[in-house]
């Protein structure tokens, strides 16, 4: 289990994620971490232990922006730690991935990214998603590269992805997770 959530709309997201992961907090307390495009560039804060510890670490500071996504974790692969919560990113830190679930393939695709130069900084099966997407990140279209992405995957998710330099998306998709979408 795991609680994943976004926010995209004309409100501050950081008060907004953090309040709606406590609600989910039940879901895993191993870790909580958000990402939230703040003047055009991903924020990304994550902490080990409950959703408290989180909360002291952006005590200090005003992240701005009005969208991000968040997530509470219950791990699965790898253990619990501030490298392994999510979100989980590319690279270049510019996409941005929650996930619910399990990659079972995460392994091969893993090897398969690392033949192709990508360095792995968790051991999570996630970060494999963020790094595809990437991958398929040609065009400039993130609709698109989940859609090749999702393609490569095995296993159960509930994904919700941002991208740096596609303010205003969210691009949220499920297979045997569950992911409710609201409209308000
Ligand atoms: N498999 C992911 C992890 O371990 C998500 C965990 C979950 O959904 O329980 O980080």
């Amino acid at each position: 289990m795991c609680g994943i959530v976004g926010y995209v709309g004309d409100k501050e997201a950081t008060p907004i994620l953090v309040n709606a992961l406590k609600k989910l907090e039940y879901r895993g307390y191993d870790s909580a971490g958000i990402a939230v495009l703040s003047d055009e560039s991903l924020v990304v804060r994550k902490a080990k232990g409950a959703l408290k510890f989180l909360e002291r670490l952006i005590a200090t500071e005003i992240i701005r922006g009005t969208m991000g996504i968040g997530h509470t974790r219950w791990a699965t692969h790898g253990e619990p730690s501030d490298v392994n919560s999510h979100p989980h990113t590319d690279v270049a830190g510019k996409i941005a991935v929650v996930h619910n679930g399990i990659i079972e393939n995460h392994a091969k695709l893993k090897e398969w990214l690392s033949s192709r130069g990508v360095t792995f900084r968790s051991q999570t099966d996630t970060e494999v998603i963020a790094h595809l997407i990437d991958f398929h990140y040609d065009d400039g279209d993130i609709v698109k590269a989940v859609i090749e992405t999702l393609k490569r995957l095995e296993g159960s998710y509930a994904l919700a992805v941002i991208c740096e330099s596609e303010p205003d998306r969210i691009v949220a998709v499920r297979k045997d997770s569950p992911l409710v979408v609201g409209s308000g």
